[in-house]
């Protein structure tokens, strides 16, 4: 998916064109990293089936970075070297954890920006960053999520498989008509 994402140029400049990791100059541990990361969010967020990362090296003012708009297939960047510098400076969160915590970070604020463009207003763009790392401590620490957030998975499943059923419906009436 590295490579092969499109939406990844849109946004590109020319410093982080050349910092891009393709997938074989990623460490392995980076990648079984990110697969626990998704599988645990996904226990809690079941409105997503898939998100994307394009990984970078090298200096940059964040950890990671939510590409706005990609809020159906998230696609986040990951900052290695900024990852690996916060989790030295932080000495009770290992490189693991803070990774993790950045994909958990960068996907809740997917979530938000999906519920918004649903009409919901469970968090407001003013809570929206402290209410994403609250959610990613939560996922990451195994504690309660906050409720917004369950709430705002099950209103988008609601929504996301009415849409489905008015699709089928649709179809039915389509193949009807044709008869
Ligand atoms: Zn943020």
């Amino acid at each position: 998916m590295q490579e092969t994402d499109k939406r990844i140029n849109r946004s590109l400049t020319k410093k982080e064109k050349g910092n891009l990791l393709k997938e074989n100059q990623i460490e392995k541990k980076y990648i079984r990293w990110k697969e626990q990361a998704f599988k645990k969010w996904q226990k809690h967020i079941k409105i997503y089936t898939k998100f994307s990362t394009a990984i970078f090296k090298n200096d940059y003012k964040w950890v990671g970075e939510y590409v706005s708009g990609t809020y159906k297939h998230p696609l986040i960047f990951l900052f290695l070297d900024m990852i690996k510098f916060d989790s030295r400076l932080d000495d009770g969160e290992t490189l693991e954890a803070n990774y993790k915590i950045t994909i958990y970070h960068e996907l809740g604020h997917a979530l938000c920006e999906y519920q918004r463009k649903m009409g919901l207003k469970l968090i407001s763009e003013k809570k929206e960053e402290d209410f994403v790392e609250r959610l990613a401590r939560t996922i990451h620490y195994n504690t309660p999520l906050p409720a917004e957030a369950i709430l705002m998975d099950q209103v988008l499943c609601l929504i996301e498989n009415n849409k489905l059923k008015d699709k089928v419906e649709l179809l039915e009436k389509k193949s009807k008509a044709k008869k």
